[in-house]
C-alpha cells in the first residue's frame, strides 16, 4: 500500500490518509489535497489524478476518461463543422473575428397579461430576428426582417 498523497507526495500515516474517488478508482490523498480536489468535477479530478503519474489503478481512470474524451472530441468537431456552416462572411465590428449566422430566432416578448387573450399574445408578443454572433467576443447583431412585427411589439410596450 502506498502511503504518500498522490498529489503533493506528502508522507501520510494511517491517521492522515484520506481516500478520494477519482474516475472509477480510489486514491490516497492528504487532508489538504482532499479538500482541494473534491471541489473539482469528477472529470477534472480524474484527469488531475492521472496527470500526477502516481495514481493507483491508472487503467481504471483511463477507462473512465477515454469515452468522455472521445465524446468531447466528437462534440467539439461537430460544433466546429456547424460554426463553419454558419460563417456569414461578415466580420465583427468590434474585434474583426467571423460573425456566425444563427438564422431567424423568435423571441417571446413581455409578460402574459390578462388584457390580452392568448391569440393576441401570440400575434403581438414575439419578434423574429436574424441573429449574427461574433465567434470570438460574443458581440451580436440583430436584423428584423418584419417591420410590422416590431411595430406591434413597440405598440404593446406603450400600453
Ligand atoms: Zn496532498
Ligand atoms: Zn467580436
Amino acid at each position: 500500500m502506498k502511503d504518500n498523497c498522490i498529489f503533493c507526495e506528502k508522507e501520510l500515516n494511517m491517521m492522515q490518509k484520506k481516500k478520494l474517488y477519482c474516475g472509477h478508482s480510489t486514491q490516497t490523498v492528504c487532508a489538504d489535497c482532499y479538500r482541494r480536489y473534491k471541489e473539482l468535477n469528477s472529470v477534472e479530478r480524474a484527469e488531475a489524478a492521472l496527470n500526477t503519474g502516481r495514481a493507483e489503478d491508472e487503467e481504471k481512470i483511463r477507462e473512465y476518461l477515454d469515452p468522455i474524451r472521445e465524446m468531447e472530441k466528437a462534440k467539439a468537431e461537430k460544433q466546429k463543422a456547424q460554426d463553419e456552416q454558419r460563417k456569414s462572411g461578415k466580420s465583427c465590428l468590434r474585434c474583426g473575428a467571423d460573425m456566425l449566422d444563427y438564422g431567424d430566432v423568435t423571441f417571446k416578448l413581455g409578460e402574459e397579461t390578462f388584457f390580452f387573450s392568448d391569440m393576441n399574445r401570440l400575434a403581438s408578443g414575439s419578434l423574429t430576428m436574424k441573429v449574427l454572433r461574433c465567434q470570438s467576443c460574443g458581440k451580436a447583431e440583430f436584423y428584423i426582417p418584419d417591420a410590422e412585427q416590431l411595430e406591434k411589439a413597440a405598440e404593446q410596450n406603450k400600453n
